[in-house]
This record gives C-alpha cells, structure tokens and sequence, in this order.
C-alpha cells in the first residue's frame, strides 16, 4: 500500500522538498504500515512558503471577486469528479472507513470551495448615509493567513479555512496534522489546476513547532486552527501577544438531551453517529447521552442491538461502519479513559476492547464502547475522549437536563430529541452551544455557521460568518460639500 505524493510540501504553485527536514512516516492506520515517508518543514522552508503567499497576496486581492470564486468553484467540480480517489487518500492517511470519505470528506470540501465560490460576489460592503456627506464600507482581506489542522477530517478542515480566505483575497499557509499531512497536497495540487495563482494556497508539514513557528511570523495576519482546547490557547495566546486575528475551532463533551416523547429509533441513530461515526474522532460529537427516565431501558436495549451490530474491520471495505483510531497514541489515550471509567465506577455496558482483527492484526481498533451508571463528575463524563466511547446518564426534568448538559466548560454542540417542538425549541434557546440540533445530530452543511461558545472556541467557519473572520472592514467617509473649519 502506497500514498506517496510527489513531495513534502507545496509551495508557489509545485511541490517541493527540503530533505533536510527531519523524516515522518505516514502511518495506514489499519495495518501500522508506512504508506509513504515526507519530510518536516525547515526553517527555510516555513520562510519560503510565507513569502510566497506574502508576494502573491496583493495582485490576488484585486481580482474581481466573481472571478475568484470562478476558480474555487472550478476547484469544488475537480473535487467532485475525483472524489473517490480522494476518499481512498482520505481513508489510507486517516483510517477512516470508506462509506464514510466517498460520501463526507471531499464531499464536504467541494461544498466549501462551491459555497464560498458562489457567496463572495454578494459579500459587499454597505452605503451609509450622512444627510449630505455619506460613507461606505468596504471589505478588505487580512493578508497572509496561517490555518492549522486537526487529523480527523483533514481535507475537510483544509477547505474549510482555505476557500472563505481564498474568496476575501487573502493567501494561506496550512499546516496538516502531522498524522495525516497527504491530502491537503492533494487539494493544493487540485487548486493550482484551477487556476489558482501560485503561492495562494501553501502546504508545508510539521508538528507543533512548525505550526508556532506560522503563527508568530511576523508577515503573518491571522490563525484559523481546528484542534485542541490546550493547542487553541497557546496559539491564540502567541497570535493575542502580536494583535492578530484568530478563529478556534477547539474540542467539546457536547450533551445529546432525550426526552421520553422521542421517535425511538431516530434518537438512537442521533446518538450512535454523535458517538461513532469517524470512530468517534469528532469534535462535536455528543458523548454525554442524557436519557429521561421514562425512555431509558428501551433506548438502553434498542441501542445495544444496534451497536452490536457495527462492523468493524478493513477500512477500504465498503460494508465496514468502523475503521480503526488514527494511531497508536491516541488508541491508548481511548483505552486508558476506558480503564479510568471503571475505576471511577461507571459501568462497562458494551465494548471497551481494542480487538486484533485477522489481517488486520496491528491497526488501532477500538470498539464501539457504552458506559451507564456514569455521573456528571466523573473524568469519562467531563474530558473529552475523542474516540468511539459513549457517557449514557438518566434525568427526571427539562431544567434539570439543562442545567447538567450546560454544566461543562465546553460549548461546541448540543442536541435535543422529543417530539415537542416548543420544548426543543424552548430546550435549543437555553443550552450554551455553537451548533444545535433538533432530532438530528452532527449534519454540518456549509450554509450553516460552526463554531463553538465558551471553551470549544472563537469564531466561526461556514457560511457567510466566515467570510467575515477573513476580512476586515474599512469605513470611508465622503465630504460632498465644504470642509467646516473654525482656523
Ligand atoms: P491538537 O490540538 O493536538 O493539534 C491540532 C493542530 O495544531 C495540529 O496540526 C498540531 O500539530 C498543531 N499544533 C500543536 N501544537 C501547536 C502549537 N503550539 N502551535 C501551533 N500549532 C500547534 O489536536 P489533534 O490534532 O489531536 O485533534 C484533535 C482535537 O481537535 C480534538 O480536541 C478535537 O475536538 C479538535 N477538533 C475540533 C474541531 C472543530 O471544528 N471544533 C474539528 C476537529 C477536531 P501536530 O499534531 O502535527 O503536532
């Protein structure tokens, strides 16, 4: 199994290499093998790509936003036609199962580049009048834009930050998770034959220092970074201490609110994909499940069959639901939140074992876990696990289950599910997060905005609130008449 693209990094409009960069390994997460082997950024690297995007920025900035968008729009259809060999880059770096990639991952970014593509023609700025003098606002980019990624839905989050920042006419530098560096090439590769002008659109691989190393250049305006609640504050605290723009898009423990009126099966199907779809690797995923009491043991029984049934194993397999966690690291990081719910006495329901699947003996899987009996204070309930481990909790009341479900420092997603209409939207208007749904759970499509209150973050992607995160407002007064001086 090979993934190997042409080099590391891509910069100025090719790819390129600086094998003085240390080595990493792209790991298949199924099977531990190397698929491919790149090297870190340098310095030197980190400078050239900065540069380039500094040089291309300001002729890119005077293209006609209808033409702007023509090419993320051309960029949205390549995507599209491309779609499955890019699903299967996605699932080799990610472990992702497949009937998850050729339907979300570059699915979701030709979405962006197309939103964006389509939206920034009608992002304009206002007339304002003075009664006789008047002013207009116009919206001008930021410049050089750095977007840092998260490892779970690599091209998705690249696009994500790229298209709305390529569409105000700023440049971008991305820096992919180091555990999945290879399709963020594959969109800058895809952006350049659309047209794209070289040194807009920058790829260069590295851990965190590279992406600090980003964040404190001096030629840089803003930080878009999808991550960690620890990772989004030192970011944003390096890009606060020099006065620039940052949107964070960070972690969560997001509550998923059942009432007993809920229609059965929807509420388990919301439950298992806010819990289990990417192998639970999503940031808004809803792991704290609160059942009323009324419904609890036949949700308990219907969502044990339904688990009992996902089918783990080969990720290219299209039958299979679950492929295995990203890497080693964080399969031990799931497992040993695992063995801390027992100890803290929650009770194993289901799953909770990193099984050896045949052919497939060293991948980092991890089953589809239940734990009941879970209290609000307990670690498993309050941190945030990031893998297939499902937190279910019972309460009697509507303001109880608000109160719990906003009794956390996160605030990215919340969902409610019950029949009542006026109680979900009375239970919506209350909890204190980012994206909400109503008998649904993590649909994100591009016309709505994400992003998180509290903890899980600032800012926001998506919709034509991004567009805003990527431009900065110049207010410009007009004098129609005499200019009043009393000298
Ligand atoms: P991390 O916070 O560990 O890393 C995120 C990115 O930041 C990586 O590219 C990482 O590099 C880089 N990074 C690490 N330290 C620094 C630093 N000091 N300065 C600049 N960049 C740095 O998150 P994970 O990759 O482990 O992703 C999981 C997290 O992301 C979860 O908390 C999840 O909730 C969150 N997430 C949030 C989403 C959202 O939209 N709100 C969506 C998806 C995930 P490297 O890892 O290569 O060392």
């Amino acid at each position: 199994m090979r993934a190997q693209p042409k080099a590391s990094h891509y910069i100025n409009g090719d790819f390129a290499e600086d094998t003085q960069g240390a080595g990493l390994d792209v790991i298949y997460p199924a099977t531990a093998e190397r698929i491919a082997q790149l090297h870190l950024a340098t310095p030197n690297v980190v400078e050239l790509a900065v540069e380039s995007a500094r040089a291309a920025q300001a002729s890119w900035a005077r293209v006609k936003p209808m033409e702007r968008g023509r090419i993320l729009r051309k960029a949205a259809d390549i995507l599209r036609t491309r779609n499955e060999e890019l699903a299967r880059l996605e699932t080799l770096d990610t472990g992702k199962a497949i009937q998850e990639t050729l339907v979300a991952d570059p699915a979701s970014a030709a979405d962006a580049l197309e939103f964006f593509g389509c939206a920034i023609a009608a992002h304009n700025g206002d007339h304002i009048e003075l009664g006789g003098p008047f002013g207009y606002t116009r919206r001008e980019p930021l410049g050089v834009c750095v977007g840092i990624g998260a490892w779970n839905y690599p091209i998705q989050i690249a696009a994500w930050k790229a298209a709305p920042a390529l569409a105000t006419g700023n440049a971008m530098v991305f820096k992919p998770s180091e555990n999945t560096p290879l399709s963020a090439l594959a969109l800058a590769e895809i952006l350049t034959e659309a047209g794209l002008p070289g040194g807009l659109f920058n790829v260069v691989q590295g851990a965190g220092e590279v992406g600090a190393q980003l964040v404190g250049h001096p030629a840089v305006a803003k930080v878009s970074l999808t991550g960690s609640v620890a990772t989004g504050k030192k970011v944003m605290a390096l890009a606060s201490s020099q006065m620039k723009h940052g949107t964070m898009e960070l972690g969560g423990k997001s509550p998923i609110v059942i009432f007993d009126d809920a229609d059965l099966e929807n509420a388990v199907g919301g439950a298992m994909l806010g819990n289990f779809y990417s192998t639970g690797q999503i940031c808004s995923n809803g792991t704290r499940v609160f059942l009323q009491k009324g419904i609890y043991d036949r949700f308990l029984d219907r969502l044990s069959e339904r688990t009992r049934a996902i089918r783990l194993g080969d990720p290219l397999d299209p039958d299979t639901h679950l492929g295995p966690l990203v890497s080693a690291e964080q399969r031990e990081r799931v497992l040993s939140y695992i063995t801390l719910g027992q100890e803290e006495g929650a009770h194993l329901h289901l799953g909770g074992g990193a099984p050896s699947l045949q052919g497939f003996e060293k991948g980092f899987f991890v089953e589809p876990t239940i734990f009941t009996e879970v209290r609000d204070d307990m670690r498993i309930a309050r941190e945030e696990i990031f893998g297939p481990v499902m937190c279910v909790l019972s309460f009697d009341t509507e303001e109880e289950a608000i109160a719990r479900a906003n009794d956390t420092e996160f605030g990215l997603a919340a969902g409610v599910f019950t029949r009542d209409m006026a109680r979900a939207h009375r239970v919506v208007g209350q909890l204190q997060a980012g994206s909400c749904w109503i008998n649904a759970y993590n649909l994100t499509p591009v016309e709505l905005p994400f992003g998180g209150f509290k903890s899980s973050g600032i800012g926001r992607e998506n919709a034509l609130a991004a567009l805003d995160h990527y431009s900065q407002i110049k207010a410009v007064y007009v004098e129609t008449g005499n200019v009043e001086s009393p000298y």
